[in-house]
């Protein structure tokens, strides 16, 4: 590995497989970073982990990217391999961002730099830098995209029935997502121009666990938003779905279809994140209104900076100094922007960029 100029003890084990792709812009030395993800279930985060995995190999590093089926001690052994493994530096996407202390406990005795991934990982001193999107702004984009098309902004329309969901109570994100959201929407509640037939509405922010769902289950919003279709709208209609995320959003579209909800006609409003394919291909469909992209190539590109940065010594670029107090201590974090698609942006924004070819989603 001629072109890495960094400060570093280790041979890679495999050097064809670290060299590989190679650049001048390479800045490793092949020190073995570890990449902890969530689950293969959802689209994200696979993108996430081949993206993340492939810039560290081309800039000289080693990597070892594990996903853990959404099982929180699954998540934990994997991080304890890598750390006996000799990782330098660990980039987590937590399962249960409160699940970790212990195991960060063994991170920071081996030495190692912990890098929280998307989701803060609460509770422990041990997490060094947090690099995500602005997780109240995108809850933020979710609320102002639905007071937009609802016109509420006059004081007058509606009433609208609004159905909101949440994301995973164990992930420190979606308090923040419904945060966002909730700060814009809930005024609109009390002015009387959002109603909410299931009374499934917190009465404050600190409440969204009332109404989340448990691992960002499709299948779980599914049967929720089933539930709330029968037991209160036999002789209503649903106007607008606030759902954080895009996972849950396909299972609220597939129980709207099956309730007899016709696009272009009676469809609501429906919310979502991540710019998921099937999500896009729904919105192409009038199924979901809008999504809120974060462009997980610009976090990998962000995280590969900063471990660039912590290997060579330098100081940890960070925007973001207040906002993500993990109980503990407050993490510096990058934050980078998220941005609303819509199906009149799909091609200037996700073909365009390339995150989806004209083909993939049959354009
Ligand atoms: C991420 C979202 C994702 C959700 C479910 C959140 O922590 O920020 O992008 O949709 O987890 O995986």
């Amino acid at each position: 590995l001629t072109s890495a100029a960094c400060s570093s003890e280790r041979t890679p084990e495999n050097e064809g497989d670290t060299a590989a792709g190679s650049t001048e812009q390479a800045e490793g030395g092949g020190e073995l970073i570890g990449i902890a993800m969530p689950t293969r279930s959802l689209e994200r985060w696979n993108n996430d982990g081949t993206h993340l995995e492939s810039l560290l190999k081309e800039r000289g590093y080693e990597t070892s990217l594990q996903y853990a089926d959404n099982e929180v001690d699954q998540q934990i052994t994997q991080l304890q391999n890598m750390i006996n493994q000799g990782a330098d530096i660990l980039v987590v996407a937590s399962i249960d961002g409160t699940a970790l202390g212990p195991v960060l406990e063994q991170a920071e005795a081996a030495g190692t730099t912990v890098i929280a991934y998307d989701r803060l990982i609460n509770g422990s001193e041990n997490v060094d830098y947090y690099a995500t999107f602005d997780n109240y702004e995108v809850g933020q984009l979710q609320g102002e995209y639905i007071v937009e098309q609802l016109g509420l902004e006059d004081g007058e329309a509606g009433p609208f029935n609004l159905e909101p969901f949440a994301g995973s109570p164990d992930d420190n994100n979606a308090a923040f997502f419904f945060s966002g959201a909730w700060d814009v929407l809930s005024p609109y509640i009390e002015s009387g121009q959002l109603v909410v037939p299931s009374g499934k509405a917190p009465a404050t922010n600190d409440e969204w666990t009332s109404i989340g769902i448990q691992g960002w289950s499709s299948q779980t919003a599914q049967s929720e938003m089933e539930n709330r279709l029968n037991s209160f709208y036999a002789n209503d209609e649903v106007d607008v779905v606030l759902s954080p995320n895009d996972s849950l959003a396909l299972g609220i579209e597939q129980a709207l279809d099956a309730a007899g909800y016709t696009p272009g006609e009676n469809w609501p409003i429906v919310t979502g994140q991540d710019a998921d394919l099937a999500n896009v291909k729904n919105m192409l469909e009038g199924m979901q209104s809008m999504t809120v992209w974060k462009d997980t190539r610009s976090l990998g590109d962000q995280v590969a900076t900063m471990i660039d940065q912590i290997t060579s010594g330098e100081e940890v670029e960070v925007n973001d100094t207040e906002t993500y107090d993990n109980g503990v201590k407050v993490v510096p974090a990058y934050l980078l922007a998220p941005q609303v698609v819509t199906s009149d942006t799909v091609e200037s924004a996700l073909v365009e960029s390339q995150f989806y070819t004209a083909e993939e989603l049959g354009l």
